[in-house]
């Protein structure tokens, strides 16, 4: 089996050209094995900057919008992230390089099965996962100090603002099918600050 190595030169390469300047995202799409969290089908693609299709009509992002996704949050090192949607695990393995802990909510408990397969065959042991209903937050390991859906509710769920903390950061993808924007929420003493990022097309947030 080759490592992608040419591949994975090539797709930073196109993701540094798009405008993504962060040198520490860019280093964790060139570490995490992206052809690990794509069906076996798929493998060839893994590093096109695609989006591509993944079990149970699910996808993985595009990378170039988890790579946009992953330096919105403005990680140091130290912060504990909630994920809602771990779908293949991927964006997961990208923000357990980057932060402290990754807590991630999927409801579909066999992409959950396949994700965990990955992060130990990696060997990643900061990501604690549990199935359930992301709409709901994980009130258990609140507040979180970022917050990032990659499943796009029709307007932010309030349980997960409440699950911020001050001075959190939370990214999503918010509106139905044809009118989504990344959003970020920026969580202050009095409020939430909200700025449009750029237009996206996610899978929805379903609700159970
Ligand atoms: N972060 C993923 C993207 C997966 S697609 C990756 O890197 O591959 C979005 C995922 O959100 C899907 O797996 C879908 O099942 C999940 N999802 C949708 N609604 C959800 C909800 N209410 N709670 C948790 N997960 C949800």
């Amino acid at each position: 089996m080759t490592d992608f190595q040419h591949e994975k030169a090539r797709l930073t390469m196109t993701l540094r050209g798009m405008g993504v300047v962060e040198a520490d995202v860019l280093s964790a799409i060139e570490q995490v094995p992206r052809e690990l969290f794509v069906p076996a089908a798929l493998r060839d693609h893994a590093y096109e900057n695609a989006s591509l299709p993944i079990a149970m009509e699910q996808t993985i992002s595009q990378p170039y919008i988890v790579a946009r996704m992953t330096a919105a949050l403005q990680l140091t090192g130290r912060e504990r992230v909630l994920e809602i949607g771990t779908g293949s695990g991927y964006q997961a393995a990208i923000l357990s390089l980057l932060c402290r802990r990754v807590y991630s909510i999927e409801r579909l408990r066999p992409l959950l099965v396949e994700a965990e397969a990955q992060f130990r065959k990696l060997r990643i042991t900061n990501i604690t996962t549990k199935v359930g209903d992301g709409a709901r937050g994980w009130p258990e390991g609140a507040p979180f100090d970022r917050i990032i859906l990659t499943c796009a509710p029709a307007s932010i769920p309030e349980a997960l603002l409440n699950q911020l903390k001050t001075d959190g950061i939370m990214v999503a993808p918010e509106g139905r099918d044809r009118s989504q924007a990344l959003v970020r929420v920026r969580r202050t003493e009095t409020g939430f600050d909200k700025e449009e990022l750029l237009p996206v097309k996610f899978v929805p947030l379903v609700e159970d």
